[in-house]
């Protein structure tokens, strides 16, 4: 597929980062009468920076109300931002907000048609909207890549949710945008249409478009995503590459209960050891050991624990995962 029409998008020859995000900031505006805490307005970004790498698929993910969608629909221009500033493919929002909307391509989170328009009318409507000259528009091919052509002329209601939403990916990819930014794609959709959104996003990808996804399913993150940045109550808590952020999950935790209270051993250094990523007291004689258990095994964990003088009154271990990585930053127990 042609990703780019002619010399319409001008290179991104600072080779800045596809986007840039440098302390976003949004705060709502109150509802009306509002008193209290509420009066403030809710702060749906409190001073957000991160940079996309060309190139990359990137994952924004956060639970739900993390802020997500206001990210994204600032860069949209949906949104207007309290503070800070973002640049797409070099291109400042505020001040080149033009050149900023071409370069880049989005996809909602609401499926929002006109149900009396075809797929093939759908795209050209869009393509007249940026002014796509009619040399150029490419809506038959866009079609066939997201496997609509034989919809071509179906009116939009007629639609299944899934032929609906890869007719939102090519209606974002009308005007050859260079990134491509789905808000939760995925979000309440089965498996088999959440594998072809997972393969189209791995194709362009592949062909030279800078993804963006949000999503709220760590397992969507780590199978598409190349690097991650999470999200939470509107502040940014990782930004890592996937393996990097999986590797963090190599952790194990094993939670002893011992004899007497560990909390003498634990102030003169003991459990400060090179294997030990994390020591925490808690209640009732117990102590949380997170190690590496790469390094080192959970026997030889309690072997240490009963080198110090303690009797192992009980054991429990896990494994971690991304879901405790992003718990551990989220400092929350949901
Ligand atoms: P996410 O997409 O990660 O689920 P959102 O960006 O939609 O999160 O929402 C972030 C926070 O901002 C939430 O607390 C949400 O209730 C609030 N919010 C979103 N849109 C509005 C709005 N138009 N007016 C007021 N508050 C909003
Ligand atoms: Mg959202």
């Amino acid at each position: 597929m042609r990703l780019l029409y002619g010399d319409a998008m001008p290179e991104n020859s600072a080779r800045e980062p596809a986007i840039s995000i440098e302390n976003l900031t949004k705060r709502y505006a109150p509802p009306k009468g509002a008193t209290g805490a509420d009066a403030e307005g809710k702060l749906a970004l409190g001073g957000v920076s991160f940079g996309v790498p060309e190139g990359s698929i990137f994952g924004l993910l956060g639970p739900n109300g993390a802020g997500k969608s206001t990210l994204i629909n600032i860069l949209a221009g949906l949104v207007n931002k309290t503070a800070g500033t973002a640049q797409i493919w070099g291109f400042d929002i505020d001040r080149q907000r033009r050149n900023a909307s071409r370069a880049i391509g989005i996809v909602p989170q609401e499926i929002v048609f006109d149900p009396f328009f075809t797929p093939f009318e759908v795209l050209e409507n869009q393509a007249g909207f940026y002014g796509v000259p009619a040399a150029l528009r490419r809506s038959e091919e866009l079609l066939e890549a997201v496997r609509l052509a034989d919809k071509r002329n179906a009116y939009a209601r007629t639609l299944s949710g899934g032929m609906k939403r890869r007719l939102l990916v090519a209606k974002a990819m009308v005007h050859s945008p260079p990134i491509l930014v789905l808000d939760e794609p995925t979000a309440g959709v089965d498996v088999e249409l959440r594998r072809q959104l997972w393969e189209l996003v791995t194709v362009l990808n592949r062909e030279g478009v800078t993804v963006v996804l949000t999503t709220h399913y760590l397992e969507e993150a780590e199978e598409l995503c190349d690097r991650i940045a999470i999200i939470n109550h509107g502040q940014l808590i990782a930004n890592k590459p996937t393996q990097e952020l999986i590797e963090m999950a190599r952790e194990k935790v094993v939670e002893v209960t011992v004899d007497k209270d560990p909390a003498k051993a634990a102030d003169s250094g003991a459990f400060d050891r090179e294997f030990i990523a994390r020591h925490e007291l808690l209640e009732g004689n117990r102590i949380s050991l997170t190690y590496d258990r790469d390094q080192v095994s959970a026997g030889q964990m309690l072997n240490h624990v009963q080198a110090m003088g303690f009797t192992v009154e009980d054991v429990t271990t896990r494994e971690a995962d991304l879901e405790d990585v992003f718990v551990q930053l989220t400092g929350s127990g949901a």
